[in-house]
């Protein structure tokens, strides 16, 4: 049968409705967005790995399943694709590093439990700064993802393939994680939906750790509609890890009709300052005229502390991922340098100190244990996540732990009562998602600290644990997309969800998808 070629243009709660009444076969559904993955991830390299056979395995296993009369997951046979720092029993787990380009996880991640639960039919794994360290997609060891939208342009990272997979309509559904801004960034820069969960909202066992206190997995996709479709699949409490909460998880889905008339929107000043470039302002400003439009209400609220987010996060992560990384010697985990080498060049350097007659240097060379760590970690981590590494390793070191560390633990925490206190006033927070638009591929290229400054936005929301939305609400003059973000008070993910799909009901960002050739 000829299938029409719309089928990647249904939405993932049209396909999942499709399949469940048997309008549509998962595998025909499967092999549509296979086929469009074949022909531009070669360009996009936004998948690191797609098994079409395995795909459509899995989609004939719930074609099967819908035959006999079982009844369907909420995901009924709609694919997904998987950041690569999620784990999947027998499937390798990159998380975008030469460290662990080799490496197979033993076990399923919770949330692919409840993937699996929920019927989905997993495509691919997508690509990814580093151990999700960036907001360019340009720290993956396996190359950058380009941006559909402009292939000279980067995605924003570092969920950069989650958000470029489901812009240019390989997948209609992605799982992203959020550390400071991972899913609500690259979701802006791509022109889709995405949404950073409360902290504890969904599962991290399974998930690999950059910064604990920060990390959490959320969904992509292309409207406010099927996030919430796939919010509701994956959300829920998990006994294995420590810091999932036990709370009730709301029909995401049921909420999305109710109209927003008395909701209260907190604008920040701040967010609107100087470095905001002025077509994201207007832009943002137009989305700011839609809500009212919709009945909802514009208050001023106050972040005083918000300005301090950058710098309290570029403490807080690398002294996390300090720790986290740590695992990574080469012995127990991933990349392992050449042992017989690192003998060598150890042999040799003692011999030149023991020839020049230095018996303490000869002896202050490693040992071959301590050689083959220091050997394995240089030749496996990329140079941003070494930079983490050491910033990390110097702001917990002795003598500087107060003064950064324990420091920026402190405005952590005046981060989240300023969020609290506005949230007495408002019901959500909104405001841009970025404060520009994608950047040129190599734009920041020597400028870590500019790189930094991508997440100007996002990275207190992941400071205070509350949830946010990243949603699109317009173009440059040059066709780049730009995000609109809200946020919202701890578990709220329904109030957010449902403003997101009222601005989706009232526009058409949205539905605008790029050309491809
Ligand atoms: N861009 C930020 C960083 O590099 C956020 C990354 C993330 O959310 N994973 O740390």
């Amino acid at each position: 049968m000829n299938m029409p070629t719309t089928i990647t243009q249904l939405s993932a709660t049209q396909l999942a409705l499709q399949i469940r009444a048997g309008e549509l076969s998962s595998t025909a559904v499967t092999q549509a967005f296979l086929d469009r993955c074949e022909k531009f991830n070669p360009d996009l390299n936004a998948l690191l790995r797609f098994d079409g056979p395995a795909a459509l395995e899995q989609a004939a296993a719930i074609d099967a399943k819908r035959k006999r009369g079982e009844e369907l997951g909420l995901l009924a046979g709609v694919p997904v694709a998987v950041k690569d720092l999620v784990a999947m029993r027998g499937e390798r787990l990159t998380c975008g590093s030469r460290m662990l380009e080799n490496f197979v996880s033993p076990y399923d991640a919770g949330i692919i439990e409840r993937l699996r639960l929920a019927d989905a039919v997993f495509l691919g794994r997508t690509n990814m700064d580093e151990f999700a360290m960036g907001g360019t997609n340009e720290n993956s060891a396996f190359g950058p993802v380009r941006n559909p939208w402009n292939t000279e342009c980067t995605p924003g990272g570092s969920s950069g393939g989650a958000a470029a997979v489901v812009a240019a309509d390989m997948v209609p559904l992605s799982i992203g994680s959020d550390t400071g801004g991972s899913i609500r960034q690259p979701a802006g820069w791509c022109g889709i939906t995405g949404l950073k969960p409360t902290y504890g909202r969904v599962s991290r066992y399974g998930l690999v750790a950059f910064a604990s206190s920060l990390d959490q997995l959320g969904p992509m996709a292309r409207s406010a509609a099927d996030t919430a479709l796939l919010l509701e699949a994956i959300a829920g409490h998990d006994a294995r890890d420590s810091t999932s909460v036990n709370t009730g998880v709301p029909s995401y889905i049921a909420d999305l009709q109710q109209p927003l008339h008395g909701l209260r929107l907190g604008v920040v000043k701040e967010h609107f300052a100087k470095g905001l470039d002025p077509q994201v302002e207007a832009t943002v400003r137009e989305a700011l005229k839609v809500y009212e439009s919709l009945g909802a209400t514009l208050h001023d609220v106050e972040l005083p502390h918000a300005r301090y987010g950058i710098a309290t996060y570029y403490i807080i992560a690398p002294c996390e991922a300090s720790g986290n990384l740590a695992r990574y010697d080469g012995i127990h985990y991933g990349y392992r340098a050449n042992e017989k080498e690192v003998v060598q060049q150890l042999d040799a350097k003692r011999t030149a100190w023991q020839k020049a007659g230095d018996k303490a240097g000869a002896a202050a060379v490693d040992n071959t244990l301590v050689g083959l760590y220091r050997a394995s970690r240089s030749e496996g981590f990329g140079p941003e996540v070494k930079r983490r590494i050491m910033l990390g390793t110097y702001a917990l070191s002795a003598g500087y732990y107060d003064a950064y560390y324990v420091k920026a633990l402190q405005v952590r925490r005046l981060i989240r009562q300023d969020y609290d206190r506005a949230f007495e006033g408002v019901d959500l927070i909104i405001g841009p998602v970025a404060a520009t638009p994608a950047l040129a591929l190599g734009q920041n290229a020597h400028d870590p600290l500019a790189s930094y400054l991508v997440d100007l936005y996002t990275v207190s929301a992941n400071l205070a644990g509350i949830a946010g939305i990243s949603i699109p609400c317009g173009f440059n003059t040059s066709g780049l997309p730009i995000g609109l973000q809200l946020q919202s008070p701890p578990f709220q993910e329904d109030r957010l969800l449902r403003a997101a799909h009222q601005y989706q009901t009232a526009t058409t960002w949205h539905t605008a998808r790029p050309v491809l050739e």
